[in-house]
């Protein structure tokens, strides 16, 4: 259980109550079983979208780091299928330095700085908010969900409320939540929002290679020791994730290899980064 989940299972608490239905989901094309409405998905992210930034440092202290990330964020969001058009989009860059970046249902989008300090061009941030566009779009934290989980999670958290500070409300719910949820993806669903972030950002003009770059800057980040990335906790199987990717890459994406009209933009991302690396250092991490 990481602070991602935790927070995730307090949202869930408003969550409990929403009616489950079968759709078809438009980005992955599967019929699946849907524990929120896309009004209750959106409302929890708007819920527990603050804590979540709060349990990361907050937002990098830069308005134009934060415009910058929130501008490629939405051209990316744009290539996604016209079913999720009306999502409000949300773009946070954390000051944190963990390497992470993960998603709430609903359309909001979370980047560490330690994550995007590893980066050399826009395509790599383009890959990295197109995966997590991808979870999204796919609904994959409500695929996780059983409704008796969200229920019984429901009711902890809810239990745990009265007079509690927020931390003390988290360990309450994970120690009633028992492990029941974990917001751990598997790796189909990684290769799908690998995919998917493909998908999207090639259609935003981005060579859709920046995503095998990405997955090689987290494989060095991950020699480091000390557990390696948070992002790869959450984020499985690199090894079977590089190899679709460079499966797509040959296949699907073949006309986009050396082709200008799928951009790099190190041009671009160069200036970011300097005003990235120039910030006062992240608030230790609790
Ligand atoms: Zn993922």
């Amino acid at each position: 259980m990481n602070r991602t989940a935790a927070i995730v299972l307090l949202a869930l608490a408003g969550a409990a109550a929403s009616l489950a239905a079968c759709a078809k989901n438009a980005a992955t094309g599967k019929t699946q079983f849907n524990l929120m409405s896309r009004d209750r998905e959106i409302a929890m992210g708007m819920q527990a979208g603050p804590e979540m930034t709060k349990a990361y440092g907050g937002e990098v202290p830069d308005q134009v780091l934060r415009d910058y990330v929130t501008r490629i964020g939405l051209k990316v969001a744009q290539g996604v299928e016209k079913e999720y058009r009306d999502i409000p989009w949300k773009f946070t860059l954390l000051n944190s330095d963990v390497i992470n970046a993960f998603a709430l249902p609903g359309g909001q989008v979370f980047m560490s700085r330690g994550m995007m300090v590893r980066m050399s061009n826009e395509a790599q941030l383009a890959g990295v908010l197109g995966h997590e566009i991808g979870h999204v779009t796919a609904e994959h934290i409500d695929q996780r969900l059983g409704r008796e989980q969200a229920i019984q999670i429901g009711a902890a958290v809810a239990g745990a409320a009265a007079g509690a500070e927020y931390g003390q409300l988290i360990e309450a719910g994970i120690l009633q939540g028992g492990g029941a949820f974990s917001l751990k993806y598997g790796r189909d669903e990684e290769s799908q929002a690998d995919s998917l972030g493909m998908r999207y950002m090639a259609r935003a003009g981005y060579n859709p290679e920046g995503q095998l770059q990405v997955m090689q800057i987290l494989k060095e980040a991950s020699k480091g020791g000390g557990g390696g990335p948070e992002w790869l906790s959450t984020h499985p199987a690199p090894q079977t994730r590089i190899d679709r990717i460079k499966e797509l890459l040959k296949d699907k994406y073949a006309k986009t290899r050396d082709n200008p009209a799928y951009a790099w933009n190190e041009a671009s991302f160069a200036p970011m980064l300097e005003r990235l690396k120039a910030l006062p250092p992240a608030p230790k991490a609790k």
